[in-house]
């Protein structure tokens, strides 16, 4: 489903990214763990193509993101086609990012009807639909600041899942909430993962990793340092380093 192969992205003189190779498989939960610093937002953003790489490729469903192959080379796509491809893309973000003078209802139907021209009245449909299933019916006619934290971000992942993504990208979708919040937001995810939906999340909460996530990987320094099923990365981790970490997070 998403490939990332061999993906180097540096900011100047910086490498965030020395060589990521990533496989997620559709229907399945990738948790993404590691230090601060050590390039996790980058490579969810460099999946979603809000910032170009500077060697290697990502694809999903065999599509490359946000170039075309000609020969042996790359171009860099239109910016048409590029949010094009954006629209089978859902991201969450770790500071909800809601359109704060649009309604719940609103921010869920914006997309669909501004990007995927969908008739307003079957985004409405859609949207009350995705909203009962966060636990959100009742306020679709409410506005982002009249709700606390955990539901704003039950709004934010209504609004990614509005455009049927092929993947749902989350970037520490908890780490900006009261703590007696995390746990709605998390129920929310973890009905998502059962439910099939292909999922990468960048996340601090191990507990959390080991119940939902199919894959861990922990990257540190711009690598992959390791990555399988929770129970040998977090329980029987072979490196050094990803010892390291999780010492000082579990
Ligand atoms: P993480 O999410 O794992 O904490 P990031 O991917 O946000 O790490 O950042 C990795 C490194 O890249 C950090 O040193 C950060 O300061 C740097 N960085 C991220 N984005 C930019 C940018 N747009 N310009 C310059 N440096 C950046
Ligand atoms: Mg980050």
């Amino acid at each position: 489903m998403v490939d990332v192969r061999g993906v180097h992205k540096s900011f100047g003189a910086l490498k965030v990214l020395r060589g990521v190779d990533l496989t997620v498989r559709a229907g399945e939960v990738t948790a993404l763990l590691g230090p601060s610093g050590s390039g996790k937002s980058t490579l969810l953003r460099v999946i979603n193509h809000l910032e170009k790489v500077n060697r290697g490729w990502i694809s999903i469903d065999g599509e490359l993101i946000g170039y075309r192959r000609s020969g042996d080379r790359l171009y860099e796509l239109r910016e048409r086609d590029i949010l094009r491809q954006r629209t089978h893309i859902g991201f969450v973000f770790q500071h909800f990012h809601l359109f704060p003078h649009l309604t719940v209802l609103d921010n869920v139907v914006e997309a669909p009807v501004a990007a995927l021209r969908r008739p307003r009245k079957e985004a409405v449909a859609t949207a009350e639909r995705l909203l009962a299933r966060v636990g959100l019916a009742d306020k679709a006619g409410a506005y982002p600041r009249q709700l606390s934290g955990g539901q704003q971000q039950r709004v934010a992942i209504a609004r990614a899942l509005a455009i049927e993504p092929k993947v749902l990208l989350f970037d520490e979708p908890t780490s900006a909430l009261d703590p007696e919040l995390v746990g709605e937001v998390l129920d929310v995810i973890k009905d998502l993962a059962r439910s099939g939906t292909t999922m990468v999340i960048v996340t601090h909460e191990i507990g959390f990793a080991r119940e939902v996530a199919d894959t861990v990987v922990f990257l540190d320094g711009g690598v992959v340092v390791e990555q399988g099923p929770p129970g040998a990365v977090l329980d029987a981790p072979r490196h050094e380093r990803t010892r390291a970490f999780l010492s000082k997070v579990l």
